[in-house]
This record gives structure tokens, C-alpha cells and sequence, in this order.
């Protein structure tokens, strides 16, 4: 008999008949002999929908009253699918982030996880519920409701993993597990059947997402396997776990691909110590987030440094840099939108060379112009016309003979 720990998201719950679905399948787990805790997001829509709910009513609600109306989202589905597995005759209770023992800290709408002890979830279980558990919220020590940031559920299901220590955790989502590329860019992509935590961890920052990287950590970190997988078709999914040598012979697993970049190039920057200190100090206190930096080498004292960041945070530039550019005496600051980001992810890169080289001659070949490269130890990333990305991922796809056997 194992212990078997099912996160079923947003749109695995999103509707009735989906949640008797859900219901109908956790019972079939159960039977098969197994113990089953269950974490479940909102339906949905529904964390979306509260949002906006709170806008109406308040230009700044507090975060302690986002966290009391986010977490009805969760508690909601709890609750019904409880009430549909015991429809079906089986045994079911809901149990909310609270009575799961999950305390966390007191940063309200991102808080950490700081314990579990899940004697609750044990007692039912020993007493044959299968236990329904509301993902993505927990509480402090003093009793203050909290949520995790969104995605969250992930986080709860993967940490409840950890602390029952069960068998198995299976993420149910709607998609059949990771791929080698978004299908909707590259139509040969194929499932992905066993993948490495920092592989995952480097797509989902490349723009593949599918879960919240904050539970990637986390599993990385306790060393909990999981499967990715569909709810809606019995197909095994994808297999997220330590690294194992044999992992290490795929020298590429998987190309991401993120749209909607812009670049910001700021020439003649005097090439002296703290310049660009200056300039990301004044960026990060207007709370720009920024990818990719390239800083050229220096000629005659000055260099260009640039940078990309998604397109929405273009606009919070503004007028930010302006002054400190006179005063430092660079040049004005050229933007630019209408790139994209392609990546191609690989824990095989280490003990591989030649990867950079092949992916810049398919590139080539194909006549897509590479703006800026930045590499880590296991990523290679390029920055080109956001035009060409659908020509470039099937091109370095094919490249790294990613597409079906
Ligand atoms: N309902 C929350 C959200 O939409 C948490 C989750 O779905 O994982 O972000
Ligand atoms: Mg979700």
C-alpha cells in the first residue's frame, strides 16, 4: 500500500462534472489500495476573479484582507470535492491549509512555509479519509491566515509530499506533462519522460512555465520526486527529479521560448567603477525587473551596456534613468521592443561542448540574427526579432534532434 499525495489545478476543478471527475479518480486510487491526500487549487478563475472583487471595493486592500478572501478560493473546492467523493460513496473530509498543520511566516500574500506537522492529516488517514487539502495557504503561529503567492498549490502539495514522506506526488494539470517545446510553437515536440529539478527550474525562467519554480525549489530541496501529468487522460506524465548520471547524456532537454522582451541600450557609458551600480540601483528601486545584461568591452574608456526585461516593464523606465545618465555622463539610453528570448536547457552542457556552436549555426543557417547570448552553466539564451522565434525554436529543436524518434 503507498501513500499518495494528488495536486489537481485550476482547470482540472474548474467545473462541476470536472470536479466529479477528479473525485471519481482519486477514488479509483484509493481502491487501487492506496492512501490519498489530495491538494486542490481554486477553480478557475476564481483567485483571478477575487482579485478584482477587491479592486472594486478598495484602491489598496491590506494583505492581511487579500489573504482572508483568496483563501475561500481553495476552501470552496475542498469542500465540494469532499461532498463529491462521499456523493460516490466513498469516504472523504476536507481539510483547510490551517488544519493541515502548515505554519507559515507572516509575509501575507508570499508567505514561506516554516513547518508542517501533519498529525491531523495522519489521524484521518489512519481512520481511511482520503484527505482533501486546500493548496496554497497556510497560517502564522499566531493564527493569521496567509497564502503562499500564486501558484501556490503546487508549494502546498509538494511540501505535504515531503512531510507525510509519501510514495508518490502527482501533479495533475491540463497539459500531458513537460515538453521539449511549447507544440503550439514547435509541432514535433514530444512529453519529456524524466527531467532534472534545475532543468525544470531553467525552463520555467525561460518562459516554459508549468509550475511555480518556488515548489521546484522546495522539492529540490527535500529531495521529492514528482510527476507532472494530465487529469483529463490516464497518459504517464513527466518524471521531475534529482539528477542521475544517465540524465546527463541528453546533452539538450528541452527549448524555451519567451516573447513579449524589449532591450535597452545605453552607449558611451564611462568605464569606471560604479556606473552601472548607478544605473541598476535606480532600476531596481523603480522595481524593474531585468533579464538579460551584456556589457561590452571597453574602447577608449567607454562601453555599452545593455539590457532586456519584459516589454510591460519598459514603460516603468520612464524617465528613471535620464538624470543619472547626464550625470555620469553616458549616452541617451535606445529602446527597443519586438524581441523574444530562446533558450536551450540542458544539465548535459556540462560534460558536452560544442552546444553553443551548434545551436548559433542552425540559427545562422536559418538567417535569424543573434542580438545578445547569455549562457549559465546548463542554459544557453539568445535575444532575436521577436518575428523569427516560432522559425528559431523548431530550428534549434531540430538542431538538437529533440522532435519524436
Ligand atoms: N489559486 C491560486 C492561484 O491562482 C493558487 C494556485 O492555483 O495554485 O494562484
Ligand atoms: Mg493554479
Amino acid at each position: 500500500m503507498a501513500l499518495v499525495v494528488q495536486k489537481y489545478g485550476g482547470t482540472s476543478v474548474g467545473a462541476p462534472d470536472r470536479i466529479q471527475n477528479v473525485a471519481r479518480r482519486v477514488l479509483e486510487t484509493q481502491r487501487a489500495g492506496n492512501s490519498v491526500v489530495v491538494v486542490v487549487s481554486a477553480m478557475s478563475g476564481v483567485t483571478d476573479n477575487l482579485i478584482k472583487l477587491a479592486r472594486q471595493v478598495s484602491t489598496a486592500p491590506t494583505d492581511r484582507e487579500m489573504d482572508v478572501l483568496l483563501s475561500t478560493g481553495e476552501q470552496t473546492t475542498i469542500a465540494l470535492t469532499a461532498m463529491a467523493i462521499n456523493e460516490m460513496g466513498g469516504k472523504a473530509i476536507s481539510v483547510t491549509g490551517a488544519q493541515a498543520g502548515i505554519i507559515t511566516d507572516g509575509i501575507h500574500t508570499k508567505a514561506k512555509i516554516a513547518n508542517i506537522s501533519p498529525r491531523q492529516i495522519r489521524k484521518y488517514l489512519n481512520d481511511g479519509f482520503i484527505c482533501i487539502v486546500a493548496g496554497f495557504q497556510g497560517q502564522t503561529l499566531q493564527g493569521q491566515i496567509t497564502t503562499l503567492g500564486r501558484g501556490g498549490s503546487d508549494l502546498t502539495a509538494i511540501a505535504i509530499a515531503a512531510a507525510i514522506k509519501a510514495d508518490n506526488c502527482e501533479i495533475y494539470t491540463d497539459v500531458d506533462g513537460i515538453y521539449t517545446c511549447d507544440p503550439r510553437i514547435v509541432p514535433e515536440a514530444r512529453k519529456i519522460d524524466v527531467i532534472a529539478y534545475d532543468e525544470l527550474l531553467e525552463m520555467a525562467s525561460s518562459g516554459s512555465k508549468v509550475m511555480q519554480s518556488r515548489s521546484v525549489e522546495f522539492a529540490k530541496k527535500f529531495k521529492v520526486p514528482f510527476e507532472v501529468r494530465s487529469s483529463f487522460n490516464t497518459n504517464r506524465g513527466t518524471i521531475v527529479k534529482e539528477e542521475t548520471p544517465g540524465l546527463e547524456n541528453v546533452v539538450v532537454r528541452g527549448v524555451s521560448v519567451e516573447r513579449n522582451q524589449a532591450k535597452v541600450t545605453i552607449p558611451n557609458v564611462p568605464d569606471r567603477p560604479g556606473a552601472a551600480s548607478r544605473i541598476f540601483t535606480a532600476l531596481s528601486d523603480a522595481h524593474v525587473v531585468i533579464d538579460v545584461i551584456v556589457q561590452n568591452v571597453s574602447i577608449a574608456g567607454s562601453t555599452d551596456i545593455s539590457f532586456t526585461m519584459n516589454r510591460d516593464e519598459l514603460e516603468k523606465i520612464g524617465h528613471t534613468l535620464d538624470g543619472i545618465l547626464k550625470e555620469i555622463g553616458a549616452g541617451a539610453l535606445v529602446k527597443q521592443d519586438g524581441i523574444a528570448k530562446l533558450s536551450v536547457v540542458g544539465i548535459g552542457m556540462r560534460s558536452h561542448s560544442g552546444v553553443a556552436a551548434r545551436l548559433f549555426e542552425a540559427l545562422g543557417k536559418g538567417g535569424v540574427n543573434i542580438q545578445m547570448i547569455s549562457t549559465s552553466e546548463i542554459k544557453i539564451a539568445v535575444i532575436i526579432e521577436e518575428a523569427k522565434i516560432v522559425e528559431a525554436a523548431n530550428l534549434a529543436h531540430e538542431a538538437f534532434g529533440l522532435a519524436k524518434a
